[in-house]
Parts: C-alpha cells; sequence; structure tokens
C-alpha cells in the first residue's frame, strides 16, 4: 500500500514540527519556563472524569477577561496557540504571510491546510522590512499576516510604528501573537484592539510556567471571535487544563513574579554572553537568547555532550544558537559549559 500517493499532494513535503525529547541535563531547548506550580493542580482533583468539558470554557474566559480587562465575547480558547493558528488559517484562508525568520507553525500549518505561504525576510536587525512587507500585500492580496511579537527566533519586538504601518495598510487580518510579551518591556497590543478591526492577538499559558496545560488565547472584535468559532472542535480544551488555568489567573502576581526573576537572569546571561570571545548575542525582549558563535552545529553537538540541551537554529540563521533562560543554576551550567566549548 502506498501511503505517499493516499496523501494529499500538500502534505507529501510536509515535515512535522522537530520537537524530540533528546535527553539532557539541563533542558534550555524550547522556551518553557524553570518554573512550576504543582499546588495549583490540587483543584484539578474535583473534576468530574466522567463530564465532557465546559464547551465554551466560560469560567475561564471570565477569569482571562478580569486578568485583561477584555469582554469574555472577545475571547476564544484554543489548546494551546498552537491550534488557534490552525483554527484562524483553517477560517480565513491564504495566502498567510509572515516575516523569515519566524515560529515555523505559520508555515507548517498554512501547508498542512494547503494555503499558500509567503515569507518575507526581516531587515539586518531583525526588524519589520515595511517596503517588502507593503509590497508582498499588495502582490498577494494575503488573508492573514502573522507577526510573533517578541519574535521567536530572534527575540526583538519589531517597531511598534512598522506593526501599525501593516495594520493600516491590509485589509487581512494582521495577528500579533504574543506568546513572549510577558517577558517584554513593551505593553502588548491588547488595550488597542478597538482601535483597529483588523487586529487579532493571541496569548499562552506556555511560556509561564504551564506549558503543559496547553491553554491559548485568540483576542480579538466578537465577530472574529465567531467565525474562528465555526471551525472550533467542540471540547477542544479539557477540563484539568480549564481548572488549572482558572487559578493561574488568581494567581497571576505571583507567576509574573517569576517572569520578572527570569527576565533578570536573561539580562545577566546576555551580559556573561557578551563577554565570551566570538559570541554575539542579538538583544531580547524573551525568554531566550539568540547567539552567533562561529561552527554553531559543533558547538550545538559539544554543549549536548556535555548534558546541556539548547536549540540549533542554523541553516534558518546562520550559525546562531537559541537559548531559553533557565534558573540561575541552569544558567551557569550553560555559561560553564559554553565557555568551555568555544575554548
Ligand atoms: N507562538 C510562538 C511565537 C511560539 O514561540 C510558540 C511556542 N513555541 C507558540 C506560539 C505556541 O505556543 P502554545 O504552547 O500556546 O501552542
Amino acid at each position: 500500500m502506498n501511503i505517499e500517493n493516499l496523501m494529499r499532494k500538500n502534505i507529501r513535503s510536509l515535515r512535522p514540527y522537530e520537537a524530540k525529547e533528546i535527553k539532557c541535563r539541563v533542558k534550555l531547548d524550547a522556551n518553557e519556563s524553570p518554573y512550576s506550580f504543582p499546588e495549583l493542580l490540587e483543584k484539578a482533583l474535583s473534576v468530574k472524569t466522567n463530564r465532557y468539558p465546559d464547551p465554551e470554557g466560560l469560567a475561564l474566559k471570565k477569569a482571562a477577561s478580569r486578568q485583561w480587562k477584555i469582554p469574555p465575547e472577545n475571547l476564544l480558547l484554543g489548546n494551546g496557540s498552537d491550534e488557534l493558528i490552525y483554527y484562524l488559517i483553517l477560517t480565513f484562508g491564504g495566502p498567510v504571510i509572515f516575516p523569515e525568520p519566524t515560529f515555523s507553525m505559520y508555515g507548517i500549518i498554512s501547508k498542512a491546510i494547503g494555503v499558500k505561504a509567503v515569507g518575507i525576510k526581516l531587515d539586518k536587525n531583525f526588524d519589520l522590512d515595511t517596503e517588502k512587507f507593503l509590497s508582498a500585500i499588495k502582490k498577494h492580496k494575503p488573508k492573514l499576516i502573522f507577526l510573533s511579537n517578541p519574535n521567536n527566533p530572534t527575540g526583538n519586538c519589531f517597531s511598534t510604528d512598522r506593526i501599525f504601518e501593516i495594520i493600516r495598510a491590509t485589509k487581512a487580518l494582521v495577528v500579533v501573537d504574543e506568546a513572549y510579551q510577558p517577558f517584554s518591556s513593551k505593553n502588548g497590543f491588547i488595550p488597542l484592539l478597538h482601535e483597529m478591526e483588523n487586529l487579532v492577538i493571541m496569548r499562552t499559558l506556555s511560556k509561564i510556567g504551564f506549558a503543559a496545560l496547553r491553554v491559548g488565547f485568540l483576542i480579538s472584535s466578537a465577530d472574529i471571535i465567531k467565525a474562528v468559532n465555526r471551525v472550533r472542535l467542540p471540547f477542544n480544551l479539557n477540563s484539568l487544563s480549564q481548572t488549572v488555568a482558572i487559578e493561574v489567573f488568581k494567581n497571576y502576581r505571583r507567576i509574573m513574579k517569576t517572569v520578572k526573576e527570569i527576565c533578570k537572569e536573561r539580562d545577566r546571561l546576555y551580559k556573561a554572553l557578551e563577554q565570551l570571545p566570538g559570541v554575539m548575542p542579538h538583544p531580547t525582549e524573551a525568554n531566550f537568547i539568540l547567539f552567533r558563535v562561529g561552527n554553531a552545529s559543533r558547538v550545538h553537538r559539544a554543549l549536548l555532550k556535555k548534558g546541556v540541551l539548547i536549540r540549533n537554529m542554523t541553516p534558518l540563521i546562520k550559525d546562531a544558537l537559541r537559548v531559553t533562560i533557565g534558573n540561575p543554576e541552569e544558567n551557569n551550567l550553560f555559561l560553564k559549559a559554553l565557555e568551555a566549548v568555544i575554548k
């Protein structure tokens, strides 16, 4: 039986998102938080396992709505923001435009669904090249534009003015993916929601200590939410995650303290990387640092031999590695290993 022939054509050349489990002592490859909050799981014990979850996730929407000061009808819940990217492209189709390099799922999901994906190279500072973007908008007439802000894997925020320019220049929905916003010095786009009808925002709990829950949020006008809700699978967010996510919002301040700790460590790590000969870190507003180093793939392998797993960004970005900020001990182990390797 030839499975390849049975597949839709666009799936034949599709490669799965790389998320292999690699054994290591220090895991700094997936932009997770080093802090876990097992005490917030207690409430999950009262979940009725025989019942389906609340299909709308109303209680969770209310909790998020209080935190972000937006009405629940402006929110849609996803099984991680990945699922929301999927739903957006399923609902509105393509062409889909995004900068390059950026989070790979915008392209992977476009391909899986079978819509055209157009990557627009960032400028030399990894900021948006508005000229290229505006001409791509004219040429391709996109339905969706994804902007990860801060951007993964470069770590920087794009200039707010340039994002505005793109939002104004297009009839497409502009999705500002704020997965890393809690680590950024900028405010984020939620307060601007009512001024821009084609603005869509995504948030996630994955980077602040709850990647295991898979909880993402789509934030936009009630009409866009209603449209995307048409393709949402019933019960897409399980009861355990809904219950614990409500606890996350009850404990938001305490969790944000750990985010502050991570930012402090990020700044320390950045300075230490700057001091290492041949290592060039890129300015970051996220919980990771992209840095250039000669022979990046060899450095990556040598680090892994020492039990330290980070992300190799070559060939996407030449001679670049991405390290997630861990706890102080993990960061020290990483620094020590890197120092030894480049010597
Ligand atoms: N957006 C960006 C920019 C990301 O880096 C990630 C995680 N790697 C996601 C979305 C997906 O997050 P989630 O865990 O909510 O699916």
